[in-house]
């Protein structure tokens, strides 16, 4: 079965269309880069997939059952949503909003368990943030609240995670770092993935299907040594760069083609 299925998406928040004609189809277990120009929709469509917002046309089904059918918690259960629009701004602990995560297995105004407890502090390990549990989220860098938000999505225990610009306002090494975590949970703990992300390098290393947005519309679809070439990126971005191949991971590599001058 497809942990997600959504065909002929349409979408707009005013009159011009967003989404226009979106078909997409990811297979449980897959791990896919959603990237693209600014404004071409990804985040829009990431919204679309995880029931934020719902489509003027077309419909998205999760795991064979129509999205529109599912309850929010029996949704909760399955996806989890790490966005760009946590505001952090509420005063709750770093362990209280990943503790957040087990919201969709508790009942009313059930208390969590010792296992929901137990699962956090291995959340907060596994992000690196067990250091900042106590610590206010509205007093950490945008970095660590990052971590934060994934931490509470792994708590979530979702087969499949949906991710915005996930690696937005990580330094390198935590780039690496959770890169490398969201490959181990598509590998080893067999997660389906989605993500955002803006950087076509990141994109090509670490996921196996890279989709590629342009104007609302599926612009290409495959592998990244099928989809990021010098002709696609020229005529979905308008620039002219250098693709080859990155010699650490075998997979393309983009370099921008600027005159600096030397
Ligand atoms: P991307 O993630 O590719 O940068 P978005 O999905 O965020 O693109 O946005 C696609 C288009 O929709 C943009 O033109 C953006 O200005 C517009 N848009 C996004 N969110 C809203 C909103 N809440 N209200 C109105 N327009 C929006």
């Amino acid at each position: 079965m497809n942990a997600i299925e959504a065909t002929g998406l349409m979408f707009r928040y005013r009159d011009d269309w967003v989404i226009s004609g979106v078909d997409l189809t990811v297979k449980n277990d897959e791990s896919i880069a959603v990237i693209g120009p600014n404004g071409s929709g990804k985040s829009t469509l990431l919204k679309l997939l995880a029931g934020i917002v719902a489509p003027e046309e077309g419909r998205v089904s999760i795991e064979g059952v129509p999205i529109k059918t599912l309850g929010r918690k029996a949704l909760s259960r399955r996806m989890a949503l790490v966005s760009q629009e946590g505001s952090g701004q509420f005063p709750f602990t770093v362990a209280d909003v990943v503790l957040m995560g087990r919201a969709p297995y508790l009942s009313g105004f059930q208390m969590e368990r010792q296992g929901d407890h137990e699962r956090a502090r291995r959340a907060m390990e596994t992000t690196d943030i067990a250091d900042l549990a106590d610590r206010p989220i509205g007093m950490l860098s945008g970095g660590e609240r990052q971590r934060a938000f994934i931490a509470r999505a792994l708590c979530q225990d979702t087969p499949i995670l949906l991710l915005d610009e996930p690696t937005a306002f990580l330094d390198i090494a935590h780039q690496v770092s959770l890169l490398c975590l969201i490959r181990r949970l598509h590998t080893s703990h067999h997660k389906t993935i989605v993500s955002v992300t803006h950087d076509i390098n990141l994109a090509a290393s670490f996921f196996d299907r890279i989709v590629i947005l342009s104007d609302g519309r599926v612009s290409a679809d495959g592998r990244p040594e099928e989809v990021i070439t010098e002709d696609t990126i020229k005529r979905v971005y308008g620039t002219t760069v250098l693709v080859d191949t990155n010699p650490v991971t075998s997979r393309p590599r983009v370099t921008l083609m600027t005159d600096t001058g030397r």
